[in-house]
Order: structure tokens, then sequence, then C-alpha cells
């Protein structure tokens, strides 16, 4: 059957990170491979999506999503980032920020359009653009320099074809908050160009040491070329319930709700009142996971500098660390399969993030510190037989 499927399907890679999730999932491994929070949903909100089912709430809602979540959505961006937008017109409350991505992308791009994105960087900005026809255009992030990208490098790729870039900060799998002076040149540089910016923001409340991150539509001259994508999976420990939005303007909001209509027509019910108690209720959970997450960053940090071979910079947000492996002298994929089996530890090869991420592993310290502890030990004494 496999000459009957379409172009753009046979172009999406398979996903690296299912493979080594499957191995890692063997008896006895300690899997950080995984990009979820190990946290379970607060119960106050789940009583939510509960008390919905029970008032027999079954029915679809607007397809932009309850109003009242578009606006409480609307309250938290101008409250938490500064950014004001009108509920009623300029948000859209979507299946995870990952359909968020694909609407902002369905919205904006035509077949043969160059989009620049991060390498290393979430896997399915890739693999949207070809399923939308589009050419992804990787910028590099290096170690050398903190995984901020580099204007002069950024600006060198951008050709009269390009349309579209993604910022991704605090990033996957770098882990690294980009500095508001990175933002602001990137901000110039979308100017320059007349590109829309989709900045993916769904990590901004794990940040550490205090920092805060930049939602980029607030940068002066930013609002209306930028789509802020976010949602509740990281924030709220919410990933199975598949529940993001995108704030933009009202003709990309717009657009975006006729693709979400004939695809989705509305997020579920019962997950858009539970999301919605999410933000209206007390934000102490958020901040007792962020400092959770802040220690096991610590630890893991130290523990993977203890490896003979490796290289982490301390991450700034997410809960990713992205260790330098090059002292190993083993390749990405080659690491990973030496951990899982020398060490029973599995993570993932940094080149599942794109060509710039070889030479780098991608390891999640959503995992308690006792579990950290126990893979530090392990790999280091993987290295020392
Ligand atoms: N953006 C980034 C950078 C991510 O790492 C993820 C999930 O891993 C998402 C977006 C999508 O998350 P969700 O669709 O669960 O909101």
């Amino acid at each position: 059957m496999e000459h009957y499927l379409s172009r753009n399907a046979q172009a999406i890679p398979p996903s690296g990170i299912r493979r080594i999730f499957d191995l890692a999932s063997q008896p006895g491994v300690i899997s950080l491979a995984i990009g979820e929070p190990d946290f379970t949903t607060p119960s106050h909100i789940r009583e939510a999506a509960k008390e919905s089912l029970d008032r027999g709430e079954t029915h679809y809602t607007a397809n932009l999503g309850i109003l009242e979540l578009r606006r409480a959505i609307a309250a938290k961006l101008a409250r938490v980032s500064g950014l004001e937008v009108d509920g009623d017109s300029q948000v859209i409350v979507t299946i995870g920020g990952v359909q968020a991505l694909q609407l902002a992308g369905a919205a904006i791009l035509n077949p043969g359009d160059e989009v620049l994105i991060p390498d290393p960087g979430f896997m399915v900005y890739n693999s949207l653009c070809l399923l939308l026809g589009a050419v992804p255009v990787p910028y590099p992030l290096r170690i050398e320099n903190g995984f901020y990208p580099d204007m002069a490098e950024v600006e060198a790729l951008v050709t009269p074809r390009a349309r579209m870039i993604v910022i991704n900060s605090p990033g996957n799998p770098t882990g690294q908050l980009i500095p508001r002076e990175s933002l602001e040149g990137l901000a110039a540089l979308a100017e320059r160009h007349d590109l829309v910016v989709v900045s993916d923001e769904v990590y901004d409340p794990i940040v550490y040491d205090g920092k805060r991150a930049t939602c980029f539509a607030t940068l002066p001259g930013m609002k209306d070329r930028t789509i802020t994508v976010n949602g509740f999976s990281k924030a709220y420990a919410m990933t199975g319930w598949r529940v993001g939005y995108a704030a933009a303007h009202p003709a990309v909001i717009q657009a975006m709700m006729r693709i979400h209509q004939i695809t989705i027509a509305c997020v579920p019910t019962m997950v858009q009142m539970g999301a919605l108690r999410a933000l209206e209720s007390d934000q102490g959970f958020i901040r007792e996971m962020v400092e959770e997450y802040q220690a096991r960053r610590d630890l893991i940090t130290e523990l993977l500098n203890r490896v003979p071979g490796l290289r982490c910079i301390k991450p700034e947000g997410a809960f990713y660390a992205f260790p330098d492996i090059r002292g190993t002298g083993m390749g990405s994929m080659e690491l990973c399969e030496f951990l899982l089996e020398t060490a029973k530890v599995g993570c993932v090869p940094g080149n599942v993030f794109g060509a710039r991420g070889e030479g780098h592993v991608r390891i999640s310290y959503a995992s308690s510190r006792e579990v950290l502890q126990e893979a530090g030990e392990r790999m280091r004494q993987a290295f020392s037989r």
C-alpha cells in the first residue's frame, strides 16, 4: 500500500524517540527519555472535569473553545506574561500545544515557504513543515553559545522565500532560556524580513533561579506578527488531557478556527472545564513543582558532569539536560545504546532533534531524585568499567 501514501505523509520521518521508548520500557531500565511531568494532575483540576460530566456537559462547545476559558487564558496571559489580548477574538483552545503549532502552520504557510526552526529543536516543527509542504530551514543552537541562536548565523539563512520563524524558550531539548537581548535581535530580524513568528512557550512557567521567561509577543512591534503557543501539559501536569491554546491577531485566529472546525470541531468539554479550573485556582502547584525540578536540575547536572566524557551546562528551564557527549568518543545513538545495554538507563539521542543535536543526548529529569541518583551512579559505573 506504500505507493498510495501522499508525498507529504511519506516525508514525515518516523519518530526517533519512539524506538528508544520501546527499548527503554524493558524491565529494569530507568527511562530518562520521556518528555512529560512525572506528577499527576492536581486533584482540584480532575474534580472539575468530573463535575462537568456530572452536570451533563456532554455537548460541543464553540469552535474557538468555551468563552469563559478563552477569557481566563487572556487574563492569565496579561497577568503572568504581560500580553494583552482579547479573549473573545484572539484566543483559540486547541488539542495541546501541538495542534496550536499545526494550526499556526496551516493558517500561514503555502507550499514551498521556508520556515526557520531551531536545531536542535522539538521534532514536531520539522515534521509539520513537511506535512504542509513547507521547507524547514534549521538554525543552529550550539553549546559553545549557551544554546542561544547566533544572530548573524540566523540572518544568513533567511532567503526571500522565508515566511516564518519558530522560537522555543525555554527550549526542548536544550533547557535554555533565550536572553531578552537575543529575542530582541530575532524580533528585529522578523521585522526586517517580514516573518511571522511562532513562539512556543509551553515551558514558560518552568524557569529556575528566579529568572522569568519573556513572552515574545510583548516585545515592541511583535504582537501582531506573533502566534503565541502555550498549553496546560507541562505547567499543570496535564499531558494526557490534550489541551493547549494559541493567541494571535484576530484574522489569524479566525483562519486557525476554520481549519480547527473541519478537523477537531472543539476540545472535549470536560477537558476545557478542567483547564478553566487550573487557571482559576491557586497556582501553588506550579511553584512547588518548579522548586522540585530545580533541585533535580542541580542534582542531574552534578551527576552528569561526574561521568567521564560528558559536559553539561546547567539548564535554565524546562526539565531537560542536554550534555555534550563528544568526550566519550561515541556518537549520540551509539552512546544511548551503550547506556541502555551497560547501565540500563534510557535517554534520547540528540540527533533526533536535528543534525546539530549530534554529539549530545537528552536526559529528562522529570523523575524522582532517588531515581536520578541511581541513574547517575549506573552511568558513572558503566564508564569506569
Ligand atoms: N512544544 C514543545 C517544545 C514541546 O516539547 C511539547 C511537548 O513535548 C509541545 C510543544 C507540545 O505539548 P502538548 O501538545 O502536550 O501541549
